[in-house]
């Protein structure tokens, strides 16, 4: 299984890589189309309702491992 994942940018829509173990542990990535930067946070005031949805579906796999 891939460890890379895509979300989309909650600032832009832009769709990019992140590394779900590093939002998971708190970090930020950047999104590289604004460069603002998207943590797991900001998912809880602006992100999509499907964004949130992938991200559970992020921990529940990586708490699996
Ligand atoms: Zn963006």
């Amino acid at each position: 299984m891939s460890e890379e994942q895509s979300i989309p940018c909650p600032h832009c829509g832009f769709e990019f890589l992140i590394d779900p173990r590093d939002m998971l542990a708190g970090g930020l990535c950047t999104c590289p189309t604004c460069k603002k930067r998207v943590g797991l946070k900001d998912g809880a005031e602006g992100m999509a309702s499907n964004t949130m949805a992938r991200l559970r579906g992020l921990q529940e796999a990586v708490g699996k491992q």
